[in-house]
């Protein structure tokens, strides 16, 4: 958390706000927010665009860009306090953005936008905008892989985007257990799972983005996503489709739900 849908409704609602905005001063104030930049540039100028990449935001000036990853807990606020988990400060000519984040995995990278694509080249394809090429060489790895479809599915250098949450969704939609090894699984599979994650993941968007019961996630405007109310296997206790119980495993540690009747272990 925040996964794709999550960044993506967060770039919607800060796009209109701040591109055409001149970045007037910033900070980061904490050293591990700040773990990736050497040295940052004084003057950015006027912010052009803000794009998407997996999980990543993309906020590009004319000569220099902002990348922020926003980790477990990170969250984008405008016009808001200061508060003592606020790890850095954007003023704009007419809005102030902050980048709070309580457990500190996100991080901001400021980077040229000549050496921007080294950077964003170790993350994969975005999972919503994969070519045939992609698929393709996706399912190279894939039939060399001997880890779980769970962890190759959130390793983000295979494709990004997908987290915890919604890797549980796509794989109960295409019916297979989360414990199935990756070299096992055939090509109806992988149109099932990029099918899948296409769809959940848009309505998640829709739905602006999974907000659980511990509330951390919520948009730059202060609303709540609801996408919580359509989940079909993730912290649920029966199945929606046939009611047999769920089973929560971990798998490296992660939380796992599978149903047993409606998900397969390929093998
Ligand atoms: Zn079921």
């Amino acid at each position: 958390m925040p996964e794709l849908p999550e960044v993506e409704s967060i770039k919607k609602i800060v796009s209109p706000i701040f591109i055409g905005q001149k970045l007037i001063k910033y900070s980061i104030n904490d050293e591990r927010t700040n773990r990736f930049n050497s040295k940052i540039p004084n003057n950015l100028g006027v912010l052009l665009d803000i794009s998407r990449k997996g999980k990543v935001l993309d906020f590009t000036f004319e000569d220099y860009s902002i990348l922020f990853h926003l980790g477990m807990s990170g969250r984008i606020e405008i016009n808001c306090k200061i508060t003592k988990h606020t790890r850095a400060e954007f003023k704009f000519n007419h809005d102030y953005l902050l980048f709070d984040d309580i457990r500190k995995f996100g991080y901001i990278k400021i980077t040229s936008n000549d050496l921007k694509d080294i950077h964003l080249q170790m993350i994969g394809p975005d999972i919503l905008e994969l070519s045939i090429k992609n698929k393709r060489n996706i399912l190279e790895k894939a039939k060399k892989s001997k880890v779980t479809i769970k962890n190759f599915l959130l390793n983000q250098k295979n494709m990004s985007g997908l987290g915890n949450i919604y890797v549980n969704e796509v794989l109960f939609k295409a019916k297979i257990n989360p414990l199935s090894i990756t070299e096992k699984l055939n090509q109806n599979h992988w149109n099932d799972i990029f099918l899948y994650s296409k769809k959940v993941l848009t309505s998640a968007i829709k739905n602006n983005g999974t907000t659980l019961n511990d509330m951390t996630y919520f948009l730059p405007n202060g609303d709540y996503g609801s996408n919580q109310n359509f989940l079909n296997v993730y912290n649920k206790n029966n199945c929606n489709k046939c009611k047999n119980n769920i089973d929560k495993l971990y798998i490296d540690n992660r939380s796992s739900y599978v149903c047993k009747k409606c998900q397969f272990l390929v093998n």
